[in-house]
């Protein structure tokens, strides 16, 4: 019924549980499809390619993590090798996550807007989605999306949304994707909440970002790729949806920005 349009199967966190039995019970509980995203290509892609070949409804991304963006592994990573990889596989059906992170700032912010920059022109290059995470960063996020896509071709989804509203705002109107994870459950996301009740139906996505970030009533516990349940629930609630209407809304849409994972 729910498709997980962002998790991290290969976690370690997940209670030392293999991808295999994340994955399977998450299936046989709801979901109908999940993206395990890449955060260092250069440790994870073979791991991922794996996951996502255990069942048609599992695929994963191609990308760094702004807080990898200063291993040398992922800089040694070039543009063009980049796009190549992304092609290599069906299963590949995104490219990121990437962008900034200030909260963190785990990586020096002049490398992360770097690989920012190289993730952006390879999904310009490949037609492929860009999953954006950024997280106290809403200027240079801006920025720099608009600097790189002056044709206004490039697809994206703003991931694990949790920028100020004016952010979404700009995303809707650059035509990207605004994703909601278990946070905008928490009884303090009030203004998340406000955002999440306004974007239109069809650019709406929900996610787990499993394992972190379990919705209510989990809080604190390890997130699994099921509860992404809880937070559709929620939000088709907040926006006086039925639940199924919203979730079949929501598929649609991912779909339709991930369209490699529908052909
Ligand atoms: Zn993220
Ligand atoms: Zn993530």
């Amino acid at each position: 019924m729910w498709i997980d349009s962002h998790c991290h199967l290969n976690h370690p966190k997940f209670d030392g549980l293999p991808p295999a039995d994340i994955a399977n019970q998450a299936l046989g509980q709801g979901v109908d499809g999940m993206v395990s995203i890449c955060c260092r290509i250069s440790e994870e892609l073979p791991q991922l390619l794996d996951i996502a070949a255990l069942d048609d409804r599992i695929w994963c991304s191609i990308g760094t993590h702004p807080h990898d963006a200063g291993i040398e592994a992922e800089q040694a990573i070039s543009e063009e090798e980049l796009i190549r990889l992304a092609q290599s596989s069906p299963k590949i059906v995104g490219i990121g996550e990437s962008g900034l992170d200030y909260f963190y700032d785990n990586s020096p912010r002049d490398l992360q807007e770097q690989s920012f920059r190289k993730h952006i022109r390879a999904c310009k290059e490949t037609g492929l989605p860009l999953i954006v995470h950024t997280r106290d960063a809403e200027e240079d996020t801006r920025r720099i999306m608009d600097e790189e896509n002056k044709d206004g071709k490039l697809k994206a989804v703003m991931h694990c949304f949790s920028s100020a509203p004016w952010l979404a705002d700009w995303a809707l109107e650059q035509g990207f994707y605004i994703s909601f994870s278990g946070i905008v459950t928490f009884k303090k996301s009030t203004e998340l909440q406000e955002v999440a009740r306004r974007v239109p139906a069809d650019r709406i996505l929900v996610e787990t970002d499993a394992p972190f970030l379990a919705p209510m009533p989990n809080r604190g516990k390890t997130n699994h790729p099921e509860m992404v349940a809880l937070t559709g629930e929620f939000v088709a609630n907040l926006r006086d949806e039925k639940v199924k209407t919203f979730a079949k809304q929501t598929s649609e849409n991912f779909f339709r920005l991930f369209d490699k994972a529908a052909a």
